[in-house]
């Protein structure tokens, strides 16, 4: 007999469902949480409503990272092309901006032509020929996921595991790989705040995972500032680039090393440090991503076109005191990225390309009066001076230098 979580994602995905009632049903989950048992029922439910791939007549090792969500984390957009470089295959679903945090197909959206949502044969092609595709849920594969995310980013009921655990389980299991590493984010920019939270949560997905076969590796990451030098759509595409040529920032970097190892370990690869950082100097990453995007439509003009994409209207924000970057909302950056036209307010709201941030320092860094230590950008002046004041507030510079931030959690 189908049970009533079968039955709700079922409608929901059939349009039979209002959103509205929808809702009512997530604010509920959201304040009672699932069982064990309903989150699996839920995320069998998630799965089933679309179609499981099936990669095992390649000859390789079929894998996938995906993280809980965070500020500037393009590490998809790095580590998938290194992990296919190094002979691996990578058929990535992924997602769309989730409340303050950033989505990678948002990302890949502002690249000119870039399709996220292929059919089920071209995905399958694209990943067989070239080692990674990366796109969204499908009305094919993870419909429920399709629907049922969009609604959750508007409506305030992300930070709740069992959602998370279907959502993000769901993909993952359809995608039809052998290993997951997982990236929990933690911190002040996190839907996980501690590192006991994030722990929890990271026990459920490898237990969900295991049930279905899959080898779930978890790591702990720091997300109590934003990671990398920027935050936003393209910037973030730029950055990724930067970093698959071999000039990627320490943390970002630290954080893709740290992920691709577990991955490379699972796959049997020795030395998977070396490897990736060869594939990096060789242009193999790079090359894949750039064949990635081809293949997707996008347009590879683009990626070299400095003028593309280059935001209207920038404001710099300038220290009133000498002293140390001493803490960063990463909540309030990642919230702001939204308000500036990167993110979503509405559902299906159209982003704009241009909007992000880059940040000149980061926690721990000196920064003399009237020195930058950010700029942020978008393409819609009034947004530009909405902010003016917003991020005098978000980051404190004090006279004493704060602890390191410890980046990644063991
Ligand atoms: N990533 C997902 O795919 N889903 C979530 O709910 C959170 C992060």
């Amino acid at each position: 007999m189908q049970s009533e979580i079968e039955f709700i994602v079922s409608e929901y995905t059939s349009y039979n469902i209002s959103d509205d009632t929808m809702t009512l049903w997530l604010r509920a989950v959201f304040e009672n949480g699932m069982n064990h048992k309903e989150t699996l029922n839920y995320t069998q439910s998630m799965l089933h409503s679309g179609v499981t791939l099936d990669f095992s007549h390649l000859n390789g090792y079929v894998m996938d990272k995906h993280s809980t969500g965070g500020v500037g984390d393009k590490v998809s957009l790095i580590l998938g092309p290194i992990l296919a470089a190094c002979d691996c295959y990578v058929p990535m679903l992924a997602g769309r901006g989730l409340e303050h945090t950033g989505g990678t197909i948002d990302k890949l959206e502002s690249i000119p032509g870039y399709q996220t949502s292929l059919g089920v044969p071209e995905f399958q092609k694209i990943v067989e020929d070239i080692g990674i595709s990366i796109m969204s849920q499908t009305k094919d594969i993870c419909p429920a996921d399709q629907k049922i995310y969009s609604l959750r980013d508007i409506t305030e009921t992300v930070s709740s595991f069992p959602l998370i655990c279907g959502s993000i389980m769901s993909k993952k299991i359809a995608e039809g790989i052998q290993e997951l590493v997982m990236d929990i984010k933690v911190g002040n920019g996190a839907f996980m705040h501690t590192l006991s939270k994030a722990k929890e949560l990271g026990d459920l997905l490898r237990r969900v995972g295991e049930y279905y076969g899959i080898h779930v590796s978890t790591c702990y990451t720091n997300m109590d500032q934003p990671l990398g030098e920027t935050a936003g759509l393209w910037c973030e595409v730029m950055e990724s680039i930067k970093c698959l040529q071999g000039d990627g920032a320490h943390d970002i970097m630290k954080v893709v090393f740290h992920l691709g190892e577990k991955a490379l370990c699972s796959a049997g690869i020795s030395d998977p440090v070396r490897t990736m950082q060869s594939v990096i100097e060789d242009g193999s990453a790079l090359e894949r991503f750039k064949k990635m995007v081809k293949a997707h439509g996008g347009s590879l003009d683009s990626l070299k076109d400095s003028e593309m994409n280059k935001p209207l209207f920038s404001q710099k924000v300038q220290a009133k005191t000498n002293g140390y970057i001493s803490y960063m909302d990463t909540l309030r950056l990642g919230s702001a990225i939204v308000q500036l036209g990167g993110g979503r307010l509405q559902k299906r709201e159209k982003l704009d390309p241009t909007a992000g941030i880059i940040f000149y320092k980061k926690t721990g860094d000196f920064v003399n009066k009237d020195e930058s230590f950010l700029e942020y950008f978008c393409s819609n002046k009034d947004k530009i001076e909405r902010c003016k004041l917003y991020f005098m507030e978000i980051i404190d510079i004090n006279s004493t230098k704060p602890e390191p931030l410890e980046l990644i959690y063991t």
